[in-house]
């Protein structure tokens, strides 16, 4: 990631980012740019709920974002697992709706333009998600809402427990998710959810130029 977005991050967030000598984060973000907005997203949800929480690395791994970090709560949890699913539908290079690419065993998650950059597009996708506009909602958002339903459900399987049930609406011009049910990883998911959407377009999904 560009020394500027990352210089960023650590005067944002200076708990959890508050030992970068002492872990890996002394290698900085090792991500590219596209996944700026989604970190500082997570970052901003962890750390207001967490003040503990310290990141150890955040990287990029066949194609996703990993975020490990100690301390925390099953909500900071939920949210830092759901902006790793996350990644893997947002180009690493621009932050727009991507897919995973695999190219011979090496794996990255890009856009459609810059899969043609790299001459990936011809390549089958590992992983796509196919936006059905949910909820009268862009395609931008349904995406997000799509994610979060998958993450809450796979999850829900492994707890044994009934999925929350998501309410979804718009006011002001800002998706605002509420739920019932579920837990408190569940309220993780629905900050993280709220946050990064009102980061991107809920048409295109794109960034937003005007932060
Ligand atoms: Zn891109």
């Amino acid at each position: 990631m560009k020394r500027m977005l990352q210089e960023k991050l650590f005067q944002k967030y200076p708990a959890l980012y508050s030992r970068p000598e002492d872990t890996l984060m002394r290698f900085g973000f090792e991500t590219h740019d596209g996944w700026y907005e989604l970190i500082d997203a997570v970052s901003d949800i962890i750390t207001r709920r967490c003040p503990d929480a310290h990141a150890r690395q955040v990287k990029e791994k066949f194609g996703g974002l990993r975020f490990y970090y100690g301390g925390g709560d099953a909500y900071c949890y939920g949210a830092a697992r759901l902006a790793e699913e996350l990644s893997y539908s947002i180009c690493e290079a621009c932050g727009a709706p991507g897919s995973v690419y695999n190219n011979g065993g090496w794996v990255s998650t890009k856009c459609a333009e810059h899969a043609k950059d790299r001459n990936l597009d011809n390549i089958e996708t590992d992983y796509e998600i196919e936006v059905t506009p949910v909820y009268g909602l862009g395609p931008g958002w349904s995406r997000l809402i799509l994610i979060l339903e998958k993450a809450e459900s796979d999850y829900a399987k492994i707890d044994g427990r009934p999925p929350a049930r998501f309410l979804v609406a718009v006011k002001n011009g800002k998706l605002k998710v509420s739920y019932s049910g579920g837990n408190e990883e569940t309220a993780g998911r629905v900050d993280l959810i709220n946050r990064y959407a009102g980061r991107i377009d809920q048409h295109t999904g794109r960034v937003l130029d005007d932060l």
